[in-house]
């Protein structure tokens, strides 16, 4: 039968939270010292879409986007794009444009969402809600917040199939 895959490249500059979250969605699990040398270029878990399966590839860096040197490979084909940055890291949400431009320019408009992690240390935060929510609507993105940590909005949020969002 049909197999449909569907590519999702996650960017946003280094420990933001990329490669815990798609080792929460994929695995179910978040560790403390989630290695960036994991060994592989995705990990992916299948789904239902209008009752059809679908495998959605969720493909991690190794590291590479502190230096600036990620490669036409890791966005290649890419279906959709998450963008992440995090709640403790001005420098991390004043990228994201950069980043969202990158995409682009390798794979074109795909659906994105902008995803802002670790909001369980939103007591800590350096960037403001109106100013997440107006980059949102500037960017013209569907905007989550969430802890991959304490588990919040990734499944149900960030990847939920039911609502349109990276998975249309
Ligand atoms: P990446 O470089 O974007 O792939 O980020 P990592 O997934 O390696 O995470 C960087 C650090 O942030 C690690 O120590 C994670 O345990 C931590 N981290 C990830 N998500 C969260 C979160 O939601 N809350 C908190 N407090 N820490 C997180
Ligand atoms: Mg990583």
């Amino acid at each position: 039968d049909m197999e449909v895959a569907i590519k999702v490249v996650v960017v946003g500059n280094g420990a933001v939270g990329k490669s815990s979250m798609i080792q929460r969605y994929c695995k179910g699990i978040f560790t403390k010292d989630y290695k960036k040398t994991i060994g592989v270029d995705f990990l992916e878990r299948q789904i239902a879409v209008n009752g059809e399966d679908v495998r959605l590839l969720l493909w991690d860096t190794a590291g590479q986007e502190e230096f600036d040197a990620i490669t036409k490979a890791y966005y290649r084909g890419a279906q959709a794009c998450v963008l992440v940055f995090s709640t403790t890291d001005r420098e991390s949400f004043q990228s994201i444009q950069t980043w969202k431009e990158k995409v682009e320019a390798e794979v074109g408009d795909v659906p994105t969402v902008l995803v802002q992690n670790k909001i369980d240390l939103l007591e800590e935060t350096v960037i403001k809600n109106e100013e997440a929510e107006a980059l949102a609507k500037r960017l013209k993105l569907r905007f989550y917040r969430t802890s991959v940590k304490e588990d919040l909005n990734v499944t149900e949020g960030v990847f939920n199939t039911s609502s349109s969002n990276v998975c249309n």
